[in-house]
């Protein structure tokens, strides 16, 4: 059965989400098991198979699961009936140029695919809008998350109600980052704090001048500072690089596949 961390009940009584991890699937070597990547050179017909095995846990058709293309910027795509499962057999008919996407749309899923960056899944129940966002250093310290709130709210959706989930991804355990993500980081708090304290960047045990970056918690910041209750936030506390059971881009040398996060509407 495919690798699911559920998380739907936790946002929204009409919510279906969860993250996949990279047990129990069909693809072999660097991309074993449950790579659900098309853009990485695993075999087509395998992450064909790995999508319908995670598709059975949602209350939607492989077809109808959306994807984008994921370029580590902050554009967002809401996705109506038209854009709903673009992507979903071939990387070239992802949604280009967006890494994030909004909904109302029942019947419909969202996925971010991950193997280090940060994946977010967002839902206001009561307005029923749903979201998924794509976090790395770099599209966290250009307002990606904040960009996501903001086509939510077009959509109807209110801070003060909206439940977010942090799923998998590389934490302050093991995520080293040198001098440049640190000036966009401290730069990027400086934006979005308003005056509020900035974590500490704790310092790199492994090589001078560098720090552990923890994604979780810029983003978890990020959305602080527009209006999202911080016990509206679940982090799964996973981390890609060493709890096992998932794929990490810096620990595989690049070489590996991609997990996903999805989330949908209930009909
Ligand atoms: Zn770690």
């Amino acid at each position: 059965m495919a690798q699911w961390l559920s998380v739907g009940k936790w946002l929204g009584v009409n919510v279906a989400a969860g993250f996949s991890g990279r047990r129990g699937g069909v693809s072999r070597g660097a991309f074993e098991s449950l790579n659900v990547g098309l853009h990485v050179p695993d075999r087509p017909t395998d992450v064909w198979s790995n999508r319908a095995l995670v598709a059975d846990r949602l209350p939607v058709d492989p077809a109808h699961i959306t994807y984008a293309q994921q370029v580590h910027g902050k554009a967002v795509a809401v996705v109506d009936r038209q854009l709903g499962g673009r992507g979903a057999f071939d990387h070239g008919d992802a949604l280009p140029g967006v890494d994030a996407m909004v909904t109302r749309e029942r019947a419909i899923a969202l996925a971010v695919l991950t193997a280090d960056c940060a994946p977010l899944l967002l839902a206001d129940s009561r307005s029923s809008v749903v979201a998924v966002a794509h976090a790395g250093w770099r599209g966290a310290t250009e307002g990606v998350v904040t960009a996501t709130i903001r086509a939510m709210e077009e959509l109807g959706a209110q801070p003060e109600r909206i439940r977010a989930v942090i799923g998998p991804t590389i934490r302050g355990c093991c995520y080293e980052v040198g001098q440049p993500v640190i000036r966009a980081v401290k730069s990027a708090y400086r934006r979005f704090s308003s005056g509020a304290k900035a974590p500490e960047l704790v310092r790199s045990a492994g090589s001078m001048g560098a720090v552990m970056l923890d994604l979780p918690t810029l983003c978890i910041h990020e959305l602080a500072s527009l209006g999202v209750h911080p016990d509206h936030v679940l982090d799964t506390s996973v981390c890609t690089s060493c709890m096992g059971g998932y794929f990490s881009h810096r620990r595989d040398n690049g070489v590996t596949g991609r997990q996903g996060g999805f989330i949908c509407l209930k009909e």
